[in-house]
């Protein structure tokens, strides 16, 4: 528990939440803000900031939360898809620095677009560079 975390204030009760999920270690809720209608947030009730800080385990659970929720969400908007994201970082975009994965349902005709959308020019990596990428995330697991 983070004494300043809104989300841990939603934990603990604190905060009112439109609840859909709960269990010992993950609590789902509804997005204040919906990008569209039905937008949840899932959280590890423990205080992480990021996922990088969650230990296999408990990412698991997170996961598992967002794969069990993901068709009862889209189902209870009828929306046909559904973005499913993490802000992994603040220069990434997370404002609420308590670890948490959006389940955003999609539809036709809504004005967003894919996950792509969020970066602005791609880089020019040549075959060394990737390889060299590759290499490093290999070895830093
Ligand atoms: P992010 O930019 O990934 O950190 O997203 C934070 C999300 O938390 C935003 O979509 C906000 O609308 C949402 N949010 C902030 N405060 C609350 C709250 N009290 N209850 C529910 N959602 C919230
Ligand atoms: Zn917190």
């Amino acid at each position: 528990m983070s004494d300043d975390c809104i989300f841990c204030a939603i934990v603990a009760g604190d905060i009112p939440s439109r609840t859909v999920y709960e269990d010992d270690d993950v609590l789902a809720f509804l997005d204040a803000n919906p990008l569209s209608p039905g937008h949840t947030l899932v959280i590890p009730k423990a205080h992480h900031e990021r996922l990088n800080d969650l230990d296999g385990d408990l990412a698991g659970r997170v996961l598992a939360t967002l794969h069990d929720l993901v068709p009862a969400v889209e189902g209870a908007v009828d929306a046909p898809a559904s973005t499913v994201a993490f802000n992994n970082g603040p220069e990434a975009g997370q404002e609420v620095p308590h670890v948490h994965g959006h389940i955003v349902p999609r539809f036709a005709d809504d004005d967003g677009g894919p996950i792509h959308a969020a970066m602005g020019t791609r880089p020019d990596l040549n075959d060394e560079e990737l390889d060299d990428v590759a290499a490093s995330i290999r070895d830093g697991r």
